[in-house]
């Protein structure tokens, strides 16, 4: 007689999830897991009361209603709204740009000064092959709508 259906390695996300199913559908799993926990990569530990992500910090978002009503059955969500601000000489700026990075950077009010400031920008530096990752963002600007 066969002991398992299923030998799932890794308890992370996709293999937790796969033994929950086909465990409810009757299978019967084995997980094995070289870590000494389960999550894999969005395992968080509690710190001072505190749940901490102890592989690097994890945003859950979907526009999926099916996946959310799923996933909800698992754990309570708190909102949470990503705002990350990037730091250029000593000044604070919004990430992803925005009209406010913009206006911090150049003094310009409306997309079409922006977009008209950004062409300077792109034409001064004047770069047609690109030797590093700044400069291939530079030349890739026209292809963004602000
Ligand atoms: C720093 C970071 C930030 C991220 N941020 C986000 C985010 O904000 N939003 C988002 O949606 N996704 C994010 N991700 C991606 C997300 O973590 C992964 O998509 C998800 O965890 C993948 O799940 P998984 O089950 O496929 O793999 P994993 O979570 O990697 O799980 C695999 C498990 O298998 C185990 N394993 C591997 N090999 C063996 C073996 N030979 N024997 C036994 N066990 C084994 C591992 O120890 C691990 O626990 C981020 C990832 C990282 C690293």
């Amino acid at each position: 007689m066969k002991k398992y259906d299923y030998l799932i390695v890794g308890a992370g996300l996709f293999g937790s999830i796969f033994a929950y199913e086909a465990t409810k559908r009757g299978k019967k799993c084995l997980v094995i897991e070289k870590r000494p926990h389960i999550g894999g990569n969005i395992y968080t530990e509690k710190i001072e009361g505190i749940n901490v992500h102890k592989y690097g910090a994890h945003i859950f978002h979907t526009s999926n209603e099916e996946v959310w009503n799923y996933i909800n059955q698992f754990a309570e969500f708190n909102n949470y709204i990503n705002s990350p601000v990037a730091i250029y000489k000593d000044e604070l700026y919004n990430m992803p740009f925005n009209m406010n990075t913009f206006n911090k950077l150049w003094g310009v009010k409306t997309p079409k000064e922006a977009k008209e400031k950004i062409e300077e920008e792109k034409s001064k530096a004047n770069i047609t092959n690109p030797k590093n990752l700044e400069e291939q963002a530079i030349s890739l600007v026209r292809k963004n709508n602000i």
